[in-house]
């Protein structure tokens, strides 16, 4: 098909009849049942564009594509570019789960940011949620959305204690909850609660559908580009010969030394889809209120009920994951029978510090470059409603949430604690790290499948070797902040400690802030 401007054409194709009892490592991560069988969308060149764009929007996941689309059929010209491909990121590895509370409960939103601030925090995640549905009416994507109840249960007093502030601070803010006495879970619990009308969705299925919806109305998208940096003159934003007049960080955080660096911590959630024995699948969305929390719902791929479970949550480079995965595993098998496990993922999110995402201009950037991070683990709905302010930014029209969600906000005073001990830990890693490097004789010492943060003749290597023998050396510098990257044996990645990103086992980034390669050795 051809857009209006001739530029790009786009076939997607879900080729589910393949093999889904192995998800293969594709570049440093396990593909989600979402990511499987999705044909990418085809390596497009820009070429023969010329002029300025009304935007340019980076990254390819949920915020990147609804603020896409919102502009494009508001008239507005624009230009996606993705670093890998459309879904690569972590909407391409969430379990999908929409919800008309999230994890910074009203009752804390109030807290923090007084009761308007809970009021308004709870329109924008409603707000979110009904942006999905509208869109899958509007542009018929097909996307397997459902519409189930939600249950969360408390399993000791001290729990009980939380969901009674749930409850209250959800009323409080026009959300419908219940008491619940019964939930379709086998873990013994002592109180629940229930939010009727939550939904959940095939993830990839969806952007596709915006894909589509957005290239049809003449947006453009190109792949396989990482913007580096931006550079401004005259009003003009340039990033890779690309010309426009506002930019969307659309990265998840963005990209590159700034602010979110001491705001938003990075986490890595693990999530198992398993096949059960006995057909006992829930049909609900339901968590409970552990720290981390596992959320648990049933998703069918290729005909084939699933369940899907997640937790085990981690700042991201400190846990580790094949240790995740295995308690994962072993909660599940406890709890369910398990007949087998068909896939395993995990994925990133950010913690903002004072609870609430921070949307809007990006600081200490030249005017027209905005942002959207601190999501935590409520993207379907926060990355949607984020899609739709900073489209009405740009378009120079008012957003009620524009204050609340400022990344220029002051951060109340409780906020100031975990700032401080978000960057305790940063430094403390950048230190630390760098005494963890094990003399080595030679890099024999590092077996197959295996990755060593070893010091060989002085020298500091970041060392992989692969399954055919084959030896990755890297330096261990995080090109970001410069702190030492540790080895994550389940992903086959280098992580850094310090804000998250990621190195595929030759160094290419993962997931930013960094934009620019670990050196190969
Ligand atoms: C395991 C897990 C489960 C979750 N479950 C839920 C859930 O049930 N419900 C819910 O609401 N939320 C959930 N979340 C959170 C939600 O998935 C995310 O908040 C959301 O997907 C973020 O979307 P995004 O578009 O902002 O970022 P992403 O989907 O990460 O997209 C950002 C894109 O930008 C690209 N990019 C990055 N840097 C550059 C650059 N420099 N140049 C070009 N491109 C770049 C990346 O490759 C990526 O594709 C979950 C998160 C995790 C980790």
């Amino acid at each position: 098909m051809q857009t209006g401007h001739g530029f790009y054409c786009i076939v997607i194709t879900y080729n589910n009849n393949m093999d889904t009892s192995k998800n293969i490592q594709r570049d440093g991560s396990n593909l989600s049942p979402w990511q499987t069988g999705v044909s990418a969308l085809p390596d497009n060149k820009i070429s023969n564009v010329v002029g300025i764009y009304d935007c340019l929007i980076i990254g390819g996941g949920i915020t990147g594509l609804t603020a896409a689309l919102q502009l494009q059929q508001a008239g507005k010209q624009t230009i996606l570019v993705e670093a890998k491909s459309i879904g690569f990121g972590t909407t391409g590895g969430t379990s999908a789960h929409i919800n008309t509370f999230a994890d910074t409960t009203y009752t804390e939103a109030e807290s923090a940011f007084g009761e308007e601030g809970a009021q308004l925090f709870a329109d924008a995640i409603l707000e979110g949620f009904s942006m999905i549905k509208n869109n899958i009416d509007t542009y018929r994507i097909d996307c397997d959305y459902q519409t189930k109840p939600g249950y969360l249960y408390a399993e000791d007093d001290e729990q009980v204690k939380q969901l009674e502030d749930i409850y209250n601070g959800a009323l409080k803010v026009k959300v419908a909850v219940a008491y619940s006495e019964g939930v379709p879970t086998p873990v013994a619990f002592k109180k629940a609660l229930r939010f009727d009308g939550q939904a959940q969705f095939h993830p990839i299925a969806y952007l596709h559908g915006l894909t589509k919806a957005y290239v049809q109305s003449g947006g453009i998208i190109s792949e396989n580009i990482r913007i580096q940096e931006i550079k401004q003159e005259d009003g003009v934003h340039t990033a890779a010969n690309i010309r426009a007049r506002n930019v969307i960080y659309a990265t998840h955080l963005p990209p590159n030394i700034n602010l979110f660096n001491f705001e938003c911590a990075a986490y890595r959630s693990y999530v198992l889809a398993v096949e059960l024995t006995d057909d006992k699948y829930p049909e609900a969305l339901i968590y409970d209120c552990q720290e981390p929390y596992h959320y648990v719902r049933t998703q069918v791929i290729d005909g084939q009920p699933l369940l899907l479970v997640g937790g085990e949550d981690h700042k991201t480079g400190h846990g580790d994951p094949e240790e995740a995965f295995a308690t994962l595993e072993k909660y599940v098998r406890q709890c369910y029978n398990v007949s087998s496990v068909k896939y395993r993922w995990s994925s990133q999110y950010y913690i903002p510090v004072d609870g609430l995402p921070y949307i809007g201009q990006l600081p200490l950037a030249a005017d027209g470059i905005y942002c959207a991070t601190g999501y935590n683990g409520n993207g379907m709905m926060l990355g949607s409603i984020a899609g739709k302010i900073l489209s009405d930014i740009v378009q120079g029209k008012e957003s009620k949430y524009a204050d609340l969600f400022s990344p220029a906000r002051i951060k109340p005073v409780d906020g100031f604690m975990e700032f401080v001990k978000e960057n305790t830990d940063v430094a403390y890693h950048f230190i630390a790290d760098r005494f963890n490097f094990k003399d080595a004789e030679t890099l024999n010492e590092v077996k197959p499948g295996m990755g060593k943060l070893i010091e060989v003749d002085g020298k500091k290597i970041a060392a992989y070797r692969d399954d055919y023998g084959t030896v990755h050396t890297l330096s261990p510098v995080c090109t970001h902040a410069g702190c030492i990257v540790s080895w994550n044996g389940e992903e086959r990645s280098w992580d850094c400690p310090c804000h998250g990103a990621r190195y595929d086992i030759d160094g290419n980034v993962l997931t930013g802030p960094a934009t620019r390669n670990l050196a190969k050795l």
